[in-house]
């Protein structure tokens, strides 16, 4: 019997793997780099623990808890919420679904107001009420953050800066229903990261797997009728083809062009210290004004001290700009954490130019997919997160057995 072949090791391919896997099916899985992971990737450098670019685990999502052995993972948690910057100081703001009196912290720091916390109620009774809400709404995110009205505190300070982070866009352009999504998660999950790093969800797919099934350093250059061509001049014959390439590799395969502002990029910054300011479990939002480059900073050993060598803290910056330098970065922190203290030492920057598929630019790469009888599978397909990869990863397998 021909094997399966699966295009990319990345969460969705390792995922479509397991599941053909748990069938008997056979099947390959080819991977171009020399590791699995793609997006989700951590190194081990000088001491620290360093992810490819900042990236958490929303515990809450329905396949994470399905398919993860999450006690293995030994998962460090951030707590809900995030520091804001009002009248040149932090404030924490707890959300209030983990903090009940959090709120009236954050009443009292003026960071959010009675009507504020009244329409936060109602975006929260909404969201358990309907089980797809705005799912017929055509607003964007940004749209819809300005219909609720909101103090300017709580809309430019938390809100809209928090959702950049999400998205990785400063337009908040992606749909409304993804933004009620996400805060849903956000609300009633916990984000965290493994204690050896992001990568470590890539290895324990990896390891379930056999290892005879898995190769590496294996690019494919073009999908042919029952069989896939390698760069290096193979051909594989199968009896499938589940493509889980990233979006431009897999528009390249089928021969599509890419729409112009459907990928958005970031960089990740890594800094070490000797210490940190501010003692939280929590993202610091830089409030978007005239020349501002960075979207958040956390200082990660805060979380779990592991990430960082005994007596050091490993600080995380993220920006979208990816030309932007660790020096430009250390200048614009100035203002935040103050020049005199900035001594922070620079370890590492990812720069991540694929690093979020936006949400509707897929048609006809999926309308081309199909008519070639070729199963797609990644987080485009579905919306930009862990959640999405994994279930389409699933789903492919599904429909590649049936
Ligand atoms: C900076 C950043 C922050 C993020 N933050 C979060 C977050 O906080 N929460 C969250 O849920 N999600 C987050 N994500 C998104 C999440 O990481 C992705 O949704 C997910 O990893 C996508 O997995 P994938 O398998 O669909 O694609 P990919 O990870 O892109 O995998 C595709 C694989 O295909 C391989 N490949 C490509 N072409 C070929 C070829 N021709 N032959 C063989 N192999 C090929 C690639 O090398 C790659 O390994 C973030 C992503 C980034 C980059």
């Amino acid at each position: 019997m021909k094997p399966i072949v699966i295009i990319g090791a990345g969460i969705a391919g390792l995922q479509a793997a397991n599941v053909l896997h748990e069938a008997e099916i056979p099947f390959v899985l080819l991977e171009k780099q020399a590791h699995v992971g793609g997006r989700v990737q951590s190194e081990h450098f000088q001491g620290f623990i360093l992810d490819h670019g900042f990236q958490v685990l929303q515990t809450s999502y329905p396949e994470v808890q399905q398919s993860l052995r999450l006690p293995d993972l030994d998962l460090s948690y951030f707590d809900s919420g995030a520091y804001v910057w009002k009248e040149n100081t932090w404030h924490p703001f707890y959300s209030p679904w983990h903090d009940s009196f959090s709120i009236l912290r954050a009443l009292g720091d003026g960071m959010i107001n009675i009507p504020d916390v009244v329409k936060l109620a109602r975006l929260w009774l909404k969201i358990q009420l309907d089980s797809k809400p705005l799912s017929k709404s055509t607003m964007t995110a940004m749209e819809y953050i300005h219909s609720l009205h909101f103090s300017p505190t709580f809309q430019d300070g938390f809100l809209k800066p928090f959702f950049y982070g999400i998205f990785l866009d400063e337009t908040l352009s992606q749909p409304a229903s993804l933004f009620v999504f996400y805060l849903k998660q956000f609300l009633e999950g916990r984000a965290a990261i493994p204690t050896a790093g992001m990568g470590a969800i890539s290895n324990q797919l990896l390891k379930a797997l056999p290892e005879d099934s898995v190769h590496l350093n294996m690019e494919v250059e073009s999908l042919q009728e029952g069989k896939v061509v390698l760069k290096n001049g193979e051909t594989i014959a199968c009896s499938k083809i589940i493509l889980a390439a990233n979006p431009t590799a897999a528009a390249y395969l089928l021969d599509i062009p890419l729409a112009k502002g459907a990928i958005l990029q970031s960089k990740t910054f890594y800094f070490s210290a000797d210490s940190f300011p501010n003692e939280g479990k929590l993202l610091h939002l830089v409030p978007k004004g005239e020349g501002s480059n960075i979207l958040h900073f956390a200082c990660l050993s805060k979380v779990n001290p592991k990430w960082a060598p005994a007596g050091k803290e490993l600080i995380s910056v993220t920006t979208l700009k990816t030309e932007i330098t660790e020096n430009e970065v250390l200048k614009e922190l100035g203002q935040y954490v103050g020049q005199e203290k900035l001594n922070w030492k620079f370890l590492k920057a990812y720069s991540i130019p694929e690093s979020l598929p936006k949400q509707g630019f897929w048609k006809f790469i999926k309308q081309k997919a199909h008519k070639k009888g070729i199963i797609l599978t990644g987080d485009y397909t579905q919306y930009p997160s862990l959640q999405a990869a994994f279930a389409s990863g699933r789903m492919a397998a599904e429909a590649a057995i049936s």
